[in-house]
């Protein structure tokens, strides 16, 4: 377990999970993928103070398995995010037979397993006052187009779940393309010391312009073989970045991986066919 103060706390695991200490509670941001690892993590919440909110910042499996692990607490998410909560997840078999996969030694782990849902949603930003600490939730489609940022005012750390990777390769499957950028504009103009990511360790503000150079390197290559008039399709097969040196990909994923990058190759051809701004009219 890693600390930015004494009262922020994070996992570099898979993904980055957070958390913040208040004189009433805890709050957590995500939990982790592997059965293992969220038992790990819930028992550090436990020695910390009892699990107040948990918020599941988007609807990809990573970040919302743990739900059932982490118990307690009141879960929430935005409204979009609840509303795709089961095209990552579609059933607790499914569920069940990724944990195995990632984390083969769990089966033991997995007896009763069950989906947790988000017990509150909200719209566009929504604030918990817990212990003297502010926590703004502000809806920030990107990564996902449910996806949520947290904003510990006082503790002066944003959770920027998966809009932001420092030394990973951004994952379109979900995306709303256009969207993240503005969302990375938001976090840009918050004023803290410390960027807590969905992928990778902590960064600092200059991670931002870093972030959308990664953006435009893959939204650019899709955008060339687009312009030289070839298909949705054999873009898809064409375009594979995520086998180049330098960052990181999900290995834990596997296969799967390659899969999630053609399906966001996809939608990131499709976006390119709209006006930034939205349709006209
Ligand atoms: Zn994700």
């Amino acid at each position: 377990m890693d600390s930015l103060t004494d009262q922020v706390f994070y996992m570099n695991r898979y993904p980055t999970v957070g958390m913040v200490i208040t004189s009433e509670g805890v709050v957590a941001i995500d939990g982790p993928m592997k059965p293992s690892d969220a038992i790990e993590w819930r028992d550090f919440i436990a020695s910390k103070g009892p699990l107040r909110y948990h918020i599941n910042t988007e609807h990809h499996q990573d970040h919302i398995a743990s739900n059932w692990y982490l118990g307690g607490g009141t879960i929430i998410s935005s409204e979009v995010t609840y509303s795709d909560f089961l095209t990552s997840l579609p059933s607790v078999e499914v569920a069940k037979e990724r944990m195995l996969f990632y984390d083969p030694e769990c089966g033991p782990l997995l007896d009763g397993y069950e989906i947790r849902w988000p017990d509150i949603t909200f719209r566009s930003r929504m604030t918990l006052r817990l212990g003297g600490q502010t926590f703004h939730l502000i809806f920030s489609p990107g990564h996902t187009r449910g996806q949520t940022v947290v904003h510990a005012v006082e503790a002066r750390v944003v959770f920027t779940a998966d809009n932001i990777t420092p030394g990973n390769y951004p994952f379109f499957h979900s995306a709303a393309v256009w969207e993240w950028f503005e969302s990375l504009a938001l976090l840009e103009s918050l004023d803290v010391d410390w960027y807590v990511p969905g992928h990778g360790g902590p960064c600092r503000k200059d991670e931002i312009p870093r972030q959308r150079q990664r953006m435009f390197d893959v939204i650019g290559e899709v955008k060339k073989l687009k312009d030289l008039g070839l298909g949705r399709e054999e873009v898809q097969e064409r375009v594979n970045y995520i086998d180049r040196p330098g960052l990181e990909h999900p290995r834990v994923l596997g296969d799967r991986a390659y899969l999630l990058q053609k399906n966001g190759v996809g939608v990131v051809y499709d976006a390119l066919g709209e006006h930034p701004s939205g349709q006209a009219g």
